[in-house]
């Protein structure tokens, strides 16, 4: 085994065990694995282990993996062992003049904060007939220079992003700080899961509303022990290669 596989086969572990400490199911919880540290062959690596689910946190750089990927893929059309698609996250800050760029790669977009970038999404959506899926990035941290909603604007940014034809709401995202307080980690992941269920019960959203994006490298477990289903791990599978 590779030392990619090693690491990735330690973080799987390391979520079965927080998934049998909180109750949860394996199957649940969704791992996307973040490339934006890793080089292509590391890259094409997960992708043979069968990891298809992949984010990025900058356009330019999403379009450029993303196109060598699919060339990759298409040179091994015939390995039935690659998966037959890819399916891209952009988990990072999204400018309104990269939209375009990003509708026609990504399969969800983490980072919805405002609700001029959710129109011009709806906008660009419309004009290229797609209905792509979003989440809305929540700044459960309250430090100012954080992108995200505040909690307190959060569920009428929700309810106005419903009224936009082309594109789903599917869920939330937030990133805790980078601190060594587990307490202060589980707080912001605990208010997530709070304005999550708040944002569902008031029935503002549909039945697709359910993805609840949080936990990183250094907080996943946490993060699934307080009802994550989306993962966004990178430097713990990449870091040392
Ligand atoms: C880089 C990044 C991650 C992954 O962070 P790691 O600590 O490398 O696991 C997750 N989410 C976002 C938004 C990121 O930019």
């Amino acid at each position: 085994m590779t030392k990619l596989a090693e690491r990735i086969e330690r973080v799987k572990k390391s979520i079965a065990s927080a998934c049998a400490r909180s109750s949860r199911e394996p199957e649940d919880v969704k791992l996307v694995i973040v490339t934006k540290s890793a080089g292509i062959e590391e890259i094409e690596e997960v992708v043979r282990l069968g990891f298809n689910h992949l984010g990025e946190n900058r356009v330019l750089q999403l379009k450029k993996v993303a196109g060598q990927l699919a060339e990759f893929l298409q040179q091994h059309a015939d390995d039935e062992t690659l998966p037959k698609e890819i399916h891209w996250h952009m988990i990072g800050h999204l400018q309104r003049n990269k939209v375009r760029q990003v509708l026609a790669t990504t399969s969800l977009i983490h980072s919805v904060d405002t609700l001029r970038l959710a129109e011009e999404i709806n906008a660009a959506a419309g004009k290229l007939n797609l209905r792509p899926r979003v989440l809305l990035q929540v700044n459960t941290s309250n430090e100012p220079q954080k992108y995200g909603v505040p909690v307190g604007a959060a569920t009428h940014l929700a309810e106005q992003i419903e009224t936009l034809p082309h594109l789903r709401l599917i869920g939330l995202m937030t990133m805790a700080p980078l601190t060594r307080d587990q307490d202060v980690i589980r707080a912001c992941f605990m208010r997530a899961r709070e304005l999550f269920y708040e944002v569902q019960g008031e029935k503002i959203v549909g039945s697709e509303f359910t993805e609840l994006s949080m936990g990183m490298s250094s907080d996943y477990e946490i993060a699934i022990e307080e009802g994550a289903t989306i993962l966004r791990i990178g430097s713990a599978i990449f870091a040392g290669s």
